[in-house]
């Protein structure tokens, strides 16, 4: 099979990748010449089909709570930005019902009150809350060992994810972006000058004037055909569906809730959505799409109960399991162009929180591509560069 060639290559048909690809159809005013390879179209196991569907403005550094301004604007005006045509009908049913972050210890609740501080100074709305507060929202908490909450009083809570993707993809696709059932299996090119061809899995190669890795948890293996390294990998996070009868007269109103004990949970129409951190938390194999059953009777549920007795009868009615992209060095994303490889540009290393950052970062990479750097939003702490250079540019609220 022969090379056929594009101007844009994109790795990877997850929300990043379509997020990148609708937006430099839009900033271009043509989406001719733009390829995004995506092995499979169903997005059985991307982690955009996988996660939570949240957003939040709860982040403790300046650029994630930028990132996130902008998305809850585009997530709620989701048919001003793609069209009414691309758009699902009544948008995309965000439930904002908020974040409610709590800290047991002292050092906690001061990162909650800088947090707040700055995320307020951005124009996010964070409340700190007392126990005494708390409890007059949520009076089914029990709340002993709290000694402080914050509480996004707007622009925060869940979204349909997948119309979120559907979106991107449905306005890129009509403004003329090709998606190709492929899966790529390397890039080749010279060091220094940049990548010239992408190799796919059905013996075909694209070459093109930009590449763009989007490749979620597998990103690192891609770089790897490079002799590249990212540190990033794949960690499965197993997400229970609960049913409680106790509890269902509060899921209207229940914000998505943090708890330092290590879980967090929120509601899904009358039920309830939770997870945790395994306790032997590392790299899982990219294959790996077992979810691990025995983690909500063992770690979750004890601490659920203490935290809301509410859950005191409760029965496990959905489970499933997908990757975070596990940034071992700062839990950030990894964006733009690889300084070795200046035509390649990477979305990667979200560590649980990209699906609320596709907006903007789509737009980032754009913005990057076609005019050579970051223009609405300064996106270099995120830099590829402090990746390779060790410098962890930490966020403290990753879930
Ligand atoms: C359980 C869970 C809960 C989450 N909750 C939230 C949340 O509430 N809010 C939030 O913002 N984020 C959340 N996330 C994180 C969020 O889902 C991800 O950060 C985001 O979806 C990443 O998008 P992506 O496009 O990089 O990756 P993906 O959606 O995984 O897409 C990558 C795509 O690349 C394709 N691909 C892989 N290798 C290749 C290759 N070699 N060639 C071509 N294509 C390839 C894959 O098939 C896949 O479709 C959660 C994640 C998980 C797992």
């Amino acid at each position: 099979m022969g090379t056929s060639g594009a101007d844009i290559v994109i790795a990877g048909g997850g929300i990043m990748g379509w997020s990148a690809a609708w937006w430099l159809a839009r900033m271009r005013g043509d989406g001719r010449g733009i390829v995004v390879v995506e092995p499979d179209p169903t997005h059985a196991r991307s982690s955009t089909a996988l996660s939570a569907a949240s957003i939040r403005q709860q982040f403790t550094t300046e650029v994630n709570i930028r990132i996130s301004r902008f998305g809850i604007d585009f997530i709620r005006n989701i048919a001003e930005w793609v069209g009414e045509e691309h758009s699902p009908p009544g948008g995309l049913s965000l439930q904002e019902n908020g974040y409610l972050l709590l800290a047991t210890r002292p050092e906690g609740a001061d990162v909650l009150r800088a947090a707040a501080a700055l995320q307020n100074g951005l124009g996010a709305d964070t409340r700190l809350l007392s126990p005494a507060e708390i409890t007059a929202r949520f009076p089914w908490l029990d709340l002993g060992d709290v000694a402080l909450a914050s509480l996004g009083a707007r622009d925060e809570g869940w979204f349909d994810n997948m119309g979120l993707l559907a979106a991107f993809r449905s306005g890129a696709k009509a403004a003329g972006v090709v998606e190709r059932r492929d899966r790529v299996t390397g890039f080749e090119g010279r060091r220094g000058r940049g990548v010239s061809r992408a190799r796919l899995a059905s013996g075909a190669a694209l070459s093109g004037g930009h590449f763009i890795n989007a490749a979620g948890a597998r990103a690192a293996e891609l770089l790897r055909s490079l002799d590249e390294e990212i540190p990033v990998e794949p960690r499965k996070r197993t997400v229970f569906t609960i049913d409680a009868p106790n509890a269902r007269a509060f899921a209207g109103t229940a914000p998505l809730i943090v708890c330092p004990s290590g879980f967090w949970l929120r509601p899904e129409g009358e039920h309830w959505l939770c997870a945790t951190v395994p306790e032997d938390d590392g790299p899982c194999t990219a294959d790996d799409f077992t979810p691990d059953h025995g983690q909500f009777e063992a770690l979750i549920w004890p601490r659920l109960y203490r935290r809301a007795p509410c859950f005191d009868a409760v029965k496990v009615i959905g489970v499933w399991a997908g990757h975070y992209a596990w940034n071992r060095l700062d839990q950030n994303a990894i964006l733009g162009p690889h300084p070795h490889w200046p035509n390649l540009h990477l979305m990667n290393g979200f560590s649980g929180h990209g699906l609320q950052q596709a907006p903007a970062v789509g737009r980032g990479i754009a913005e990057m591509i076609l005019s050579g750097g970051w223009q609405s939003l300064d996106l270099s702490d995120l830099s590829v560069e402090r990746v390779l250079e060790r410098r962890p540019f930490c966020e403290c609220h990753v879930i």
